[in-house]
């Protein structure tokens, strides 16, 4: 059995194509190239040294996923395909409601239509809003969101949420992610924002390597240990290695399960340019600025749950992601 994964050749989920295959499991990907290259489907290759199919097309196209379904015997799907980015989504709402929301109606009609109800879907720490405690665990209320982006991830757990309610024999993993950095040891894949990013990581990657002047920190005067936000920043290969446990779950017939997945360590935006400049010997330079419109003092997960009942942990540590974003950039960016 296949296990389908839209937007596959995008930042986690190529890694997380990297993580299935030298799992043995067979691959399947779907992407419509939106914020992705087709050559990352070769670096996935030179990686693994295993073969896969990919399409190109767009999740939308209830035909074409007709079509994968018929062929490629496919008994789960990861559903990363998706518009993340914040600003962007307060700008073009009704894109982001057609492309989040759009895309996992019509794979949840075709799964139907071929009997495939295993699921794990792409969430994210935005759900919960600006959390009253920290750290987040998964039962904390959610859906105080405060942008478009952040909506589609909310109204697509509650469908799936309603989807489960009228049949329980589905088995649903809504994974939260909270913020994944770094790339593969390789550096054939990684993070590449088109433009100017509006991540803090890849941010810092082309400072340090020339590509952009000057870091602004935005605000200095979140109520944290030194007045910059704080995130639970996660590798992007333990984040993979996560899909990876969560797709045996749902093979053992789970039902509906949450879970953050995290490192549990809250890291302020100094501490991040601080490990950077130890781990690169570079000097990032950073200027303070105003506090950026939505951002919050700070967020990190309690993942305990994932190690419980999944038996997945991260594993790496801050100079870990630090060296590989930059091995990356250096490599491969624009
Ligand atoms: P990404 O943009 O690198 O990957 C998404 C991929 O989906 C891209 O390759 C894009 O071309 C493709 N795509 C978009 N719409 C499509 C469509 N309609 N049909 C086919 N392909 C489509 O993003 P990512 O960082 O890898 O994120 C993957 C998922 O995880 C997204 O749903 C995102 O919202 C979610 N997420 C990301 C983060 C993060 O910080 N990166 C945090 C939380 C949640
Ligand atoms: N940040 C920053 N400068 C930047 C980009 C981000 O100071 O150019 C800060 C941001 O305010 C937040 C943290 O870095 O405190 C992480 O931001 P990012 O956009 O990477 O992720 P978010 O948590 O917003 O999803």
């Amino acid at each position: 059995m296949s296990v389908l994964l839209t937007g596959g050749l995008g930042y986690i989920g190529s890694h997380t194509a990297v993580e299935m295959l030298e799992a043995g499991e067979e691959v399947v990907i779907i992407d419509n190239l939106s914020n992705s290259d087709k050559k990352v489907t070769n670096a996935i290759k030179e990686i693994t040294g295993k073969d896969f199919k990919t399409y190109i097309g767009d999740v939308r196209d209830e035909k074409l996923l007709r079509k994968i379904f018929k062929k490629e015997g496919i008994d789960a799907v990861i559903h990363f395909a998706g518009l993340k980015a914040v600003g962007e989504s307060v700008k073009k709402p009704v894109e982001y409601y057609d492309n989040n929301i759009g895309s996992t109606v019509a794979l949840l009609k075709v799964m139907k239509e071929y009997g495939v109800k295993n699921f794990v879907f792409s969430s994210s720490a935005t759900v919960y809003g600006k959390a009253k405690k920290m750290p987040i665990y998964e039962d904390f209320e959610i859906g105080g969101v405060t942008n478009p982006y952040g909506r589609t991830k909310y109204f697509i757990e509650e469908i799936l949420k309603d989807l489960y309610v009228s049949d329980n024999s589905y088995n649903i993993a809504l994974l939260r992610y909270f913020n994944p950095i770094g790339a593969h040891d390789s550096g054939l894949i990684g993070e590449d924002p088109n433009g100017i990013p509006n991540n803090l990581m890849p941010y810092i990657t082309r400072v340090a390597t020339g590509k952009l002047e000057c870091l602004s920190i935005f605000g200095n005067d979140y109520k944290t240990k030194d007045g910059t936000g704080v995130r639970d920043y996660i590798h992007v290969v333990d984040l993979a290695k996560g899909h990876v446990k969560a797709v045996k779950k749902l093979r053992g017939n789970c039902g509906l399960k949450v879970y953050n997945l995290g490192t549990g360590i809250g890291y302020s935006v100094l501490d991040i340019v601080n490990a950077f400049n130890d781990v690169c010997g570079g000097k990032v330079k950073y200027k303070f600025a105003p506090r950026r419109a939505g951002d919050i003092d700070e967020c990190y997960a309690n993942a305990d749950l994932a190690y419980k009942e999944l038996g997945w942990k991260a594993e790496r540590d801050l100079k870990d992601m630090c060296r590989t974003s930059y091995n990356f950039e250096q490599k491969h960016s624009k």
